[in-house]
């Protein structure tokens, strides 16, 4: 499986950043044996995808509805008009901001997968609850109950440690190959073969430093990238590192 390296902007770009988004497709063209995703704020989707050779656009929440009265909210359907080719669902920001639960996270991946859009599902323990011991349970729940209700053709799943994002720290290397191992075993119990086809990706601080010894690790097929993904000058170490763990 290619190693997918996909960004996650947040709350963060204007058109003035498209400029990045630009320069980050040139760089992306140049490692051609990963998989390079950006998924922005819905406000650049169709901008940031229009012309792209080969950086993937995504969106970073869908409504798990069709349409209808959701003031506020944009549906699978327009995300994927828009040009969004994956979408992030259970992001903690969203589990902690909007108190988004695991079974409302598999209702909207199961909106994604009705419009052709790969949902990115992604779990991940608080350091309370990595502290007791609980990590390995924690992330075993959330994941069985944000899965979709089909067997998926294409489905990411991020396990992104709370305590890791956005701060500069990030688990044991042992630490993040058992949880990753965990979720590969969960996915084979459940998906069979398939659960080969479904890259699992880390995500908390990855940057051009850590990349490479991330990347190293068995059933780490990626990274979901926030801070490190703004700027092009960040993004390309870790494309390039995963571009030479492929
Ligand atoms: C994220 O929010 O998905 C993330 C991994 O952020 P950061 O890389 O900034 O820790």
């Amino acid at each position: 499986m290619k190693k997918h390296i996909i960004g996650n902007w947040k709350m963060n770009g204007m058109q003035s950043h498209l400029t990045e988004i630009q320069k980050i497709d040139e760089i992306a063209a140049l490692f051609d044996n990963i998989m390079t995703g950006l998924c922005v704020p819905a406000t650049l989707i169709y901008s940031a995808h229009k012309d792209k050779k080969a950086v993937i656009i995504g969106a970073q929440d869908c409504h798990q509805s069709k349409e209808g009265a959701h003031t506020g909210c944009l549906s699978a359907a327009m995300v994927k008009e828009a040009g969004a080719k994956m979408v992030i669902l259970g992001h903690s920001e969203r589990r902690q901001d909007q108190g988004e639960n695991s079974r409302l996270v598999s209702q909207k991946a199961d909106a994604a997968i009705d419009n052709n859009i790969t949902p990115i599902i992604c779990v991940g323990e608080s350091l309370a609850q990595r502290e007791s011991g609980q990590a390995e349970k924690i992330v075993s729940e959330q994941l069985l109950a944000s899965l979709p209700s089909n067997k998926p053709q294409k489905m990411i799943i991020a396990y992104e440690p709370i305590w890791a994002i956005g701060t500069g720290k990030i688990p044991q290397m042992e630490e993040v190959r058992e949880i990753h191992e965990v979720i590969f075993r969960l996915l084979t119990q459940k998906y069979g073969d398939a659960a080969n086809d479904y890259p699992i990706l880390y995500g908390g601080s990855m940057n051009g430093e850590n990349a490479s010894e991330l990347l190293k690790l068995a059933h780490v097929d990626g990274g979901l990238v926030g801070g490190a993904s703004l700027t092009a000058d960040k993004f390309a170490p870790i494309l390039k590192a995963a571009s030479q763990n492929s």
